[in-house]
């Protein structure tokens, strides 16, 4: 087919950029923007753990086992691009929503949130944050390439894409034009060295909910049909952790490991559970990373041994 030019020029910016990673949700609400933010924040920290899979449940591991941080662990280059952009998130729950992008003559400069992690969102260009983003089908479309192709990207390890929730036409067209960007790019001579061994896929967040299973399952043949690899599957609120007596009630028993089956099902890695805990909640809703706000949480242990197997 040929080649888009949106997709070339796309393909151009992200030249320096080394990870790329698509999160993806069948359904709204299930978390998708809360992880995608989490694990930005994760990752561009470094001092997660450094056996991911140490304390797991499955390996009948002792969660206590891996608090303490690897000091030497590398804190990566992240950068995080909200395109959900009717409900962008980013701003409030990386604390940055007094935040803008400003145009400068070679494009939009990202928003650095610390040294080592940009962020990139319709947000950043609304004139207040609780202004509604009303922009459809093919406008949307439009802002979210010019996004994708204006963004004067650093050299970065890792790219967060937060997709809008849902399979919709204008969803995968989108998905489409970053992997016919991310072929181009593998292809370029001057990303040879940049871009060996490089990941690029989706990770695609879901809750334990049959509703919300169904869906990762349409979003998994999606995935198939368009040749987009599948880098996981992220179970979210799967239990609700008591804060009192840390002990985890499930919340929808009947479902509960049914992400862990699907993954099964389609050969695609499950990465991990992430229950519900109120502190997780409060400290997106504050925009603080909940390695500061709860390190000990459950959920955030859960989160640092996902960030650790992409
Ligand atoms: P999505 O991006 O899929 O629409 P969000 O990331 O906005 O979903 O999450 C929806 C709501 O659920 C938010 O209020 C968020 O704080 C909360 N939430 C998400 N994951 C958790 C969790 N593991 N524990 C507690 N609250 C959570």
């Amino acid at each position: 087919p040929a080649v888009d030019p949106d997709a070339a020029a796309i393909a151009e910016r992200m030249l320096p950029v080394r990870h790329r990673v698509l999160v993806l949700s069948g359904k709204g609400g299930v978390g998708k923007s809360t992880v995608s933010s989490q694990l930005a924040w994760m990752l561009s920290r470094g001092g997660f753990d450094a056996d991911p899979n140490a304390g797991d449940d499955a390996a009948g591991g002792d969660d206590d086992m891996d608090l303490d941080p690897d000091p030497e662990a590398d804190a990566w280059d992240v950068g995080l691009v909200d395109i959900d952009i009717t409900g962008p998130s980013a701003p409030r729950l990386l604390g940055a929503g007094a935040e803008r992008l400003q145009r400068t003559a070679s494009g939009l400069s990202p928003v650095f949130v610390s040294d080592t992690l940009f962020a990139v969102s319709v947000g950043f260009m609304l004139e207040r944050s609780d202004d509604a983003v009303i922009w459809r089908g093919p406008k949307k479309n439009g802002l979210i390439k010019q996004f994708l192709r204006d963004v004067d990207y650093q050299p970065t390890d890792v790219l967060l894409v937060d997709t809008p929730p849902g399979t919709s036409d204008e969803h995968i067209s989108i998905v489409q034009l970053l992997k016919q960007a991310n072929e181009i790019t593998a292809q370029h001579p001057e990303a040879a060295a940049t871009h060996a061994g490089s990941k690029f896929g989706a990770v695609i967040v879901t809750t334990p909910q049959e509703v919300a299973l169904a869906d990762v399952r349409r979003e998994l043949n999606f995935c198939r049909r368009v040749g987009l690899p599948v880098l996981g599957i992220i179970e979210n609120m799967a239990g609700f952790v008591c804060p009192g007596c840390s002990i985890n009630t499930d919340i929808f028993p009947a479902t509960t490991g049914g992400a862990r089956s699907l993954a099964q099902d389609f050969d695609v890695p499950f990465l991990g559970s992430i229950p519900i805990d109120p502190r997780v909640a409060k400290a997106c809703d504050e925009g603080r990373p909940i390695a500061d706000a709860c390190p000990t949480s459950p959920a955030t242990i859960a989160m640092r041994r996902i960030a650790n197997k992409l």
